[in-house]
């Protein structure tokens, strides 16, 4: 029989986030090695870069896994830990908001320093409400301290502009790829990473009492068992035999099993990665954006309002401007829904504008004031919002 999960430290979810080879599935890698050699920090499996990095291989296998999450623990603390294998992968997962990251590992390489998709997590972490930032700035092992100096005084100074206050963020000189290799001083850089992010990322208030709630984030039909939808419980409690509606599919159902990283548990909470067994639900039927909810909690709406900021051309926003009428894309929890857009009385808004907008979803999803969403045309991320009032 497989060991239950037991509950014996807080539970938080991180991730990593930074420009692409600036690193960070290196450095996954090396935190759960170091972590599964220390001894004192509990059951740390060691998992290799390959196993991390393994999103083709699953994709050949017709099995939609854009985001790798790992599990490790620390002497306070139980991880669960989410690295993205490509920019798209962390707009969708992390920046709206389904990964629910209690606090991120910005991995800045100090030998290139800052580079467009640095500026853009940062941009929208903080616009998804990620409160605590930790910089790794990796590769230290190839750049002299002049270098890192310049490197930390600019990520600093980019955490600043974006409401992080730069100046009390912990930046922790690390190289991955050295302690992955055993090298005892950047196996200590990695321990000091650890340190930084068990000490300064707080435990969030879980909203426990709540009625239960989690974004469908991957799904899969084990045959003669039936379906598991997998995600992180953003809101309330939820215990084998739980009945629960899956709104998207219209449907309701019982759930017949709950698990985290492969181990059986009686009750999932807010805050946790878990996987879901559904009884009796047809093959095909729950999709990723849907979303698993107790029943008669939440009506799913279509319209509402919203600040949203227009990413200028230089953080890879669009170049031109946008007027009423305009229908992009709008990643709300793990959904992505076409919106329309009405900007009011203005009429257009300009990239690095911050306007209020009226959206009309294609499709009825849960929706509330603070829900954070990221609006993405063409491959690439042109704004961040916020919804203020749902109509
Ligand atoms: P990601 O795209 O941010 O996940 O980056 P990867 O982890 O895939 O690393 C990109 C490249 O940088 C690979 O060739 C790594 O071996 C290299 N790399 C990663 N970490 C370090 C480091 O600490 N020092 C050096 N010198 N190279 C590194
Ligand atoms: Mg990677």
């Amino acid at each position: 029989p497989k060991q239950a999960y037991a509950r014996t430290k807080p539970h938080l979810n991180i991730g990593t986030m930074g420009h692409v080879d600036h690193g960070k599935t290196t450095l996954t890698a090396a935190i759960t090695k170091v972590l599964s050699e220390r001894g004192t920090g509990g059951p740390t499996t060691y998992v290799p870069f390959d196993r991390i990095d393994r999103a083709p291989e699953e994709a050949r296998r017709g099995i939609t896994i854009n985001a790798a999450h790992v599990e490790y623990e620390t002497d306070t603390r139980h991880y669960a830990h989410v690295d993205m294998p490509g920019h798209a992968d962390y707009i969708k997962n992390m920046v709206t908001g389904a990964a629910q990251l209690d606090g991120a590992i910005l991995v800045v390489s100090a030998l290139d320093g800052i580079m467009p998709q640095t500026a853009e997590h940062v941009l929208l972490a903080r616009q998804v409400g990620v409160d605590h930032v930790v910089v790794a700035l990796n590769k230290a092992d190839g750049a002299d301290d002049e270098l890192s100096d310049l490197v930390e005084l600019e990520v600093r100074e980019l955490l600043t502009a974006h409401g992080y206050g730069g100046d009390a963020v912990p930046v922790v000189r690390v190289s991955g790829l050295r302690a992955l290799e055993g090298d005892p001083r950047w196996t200590a850089s990695v321990e000091a990473l650890l340190d930084a992010v068990d000490t300064y990322v707080p435990v969030p208030v879980r909203y426990v009492e709540a009625p239960f709630l989690m974004p469908v984030e991957s799904v899969l039909t084990i045959t003669g068992r039936g379906t598991v939808v997998t995600g992180a419980v953003e809101r309330g409690t939820v215990r084998v035999g739980d009945r629960v509606a899956v709104l998207g599919a219209e449907t309701e159902t019982v759930v017949t099993g709950v698990e985290t990283f492969g181990k059986p548990m009686e009750s999932a909470q807010a805050g946790d990665n878990v996987a879901l067994l559904l009884r009796g639900v047809p093959r095909g039927t729950v999709r990723r954006g849907h979303v698993v909810a107790a029943p008669d909690s939440v009506a799913p709406r279509s319209r509402f309002t919203a600040r949203v900021y227009l990413l200028s051309a230089r953080e890879g926003g669009r170049s031109t401007a946008v007027a009423t009428g305009y229908r992009p894309q709008f990643y709300l929890r793990t959904a992505d829904v076409v919106g329309h857009v009405d900007l009011g009385d203005a009429g257009v808004a300009r990239p690095g504008d911050t306007v209020t907008m009226t959206v009309d979803l294609g499709r009825a999803l849960p929706l509330e004031p603070g829900l954070g969403f990221a609006i993405r045309e063409g491959g690439r991320t042109v704004g961040a919002g916020t919804v203020t009032e749902v109509l």
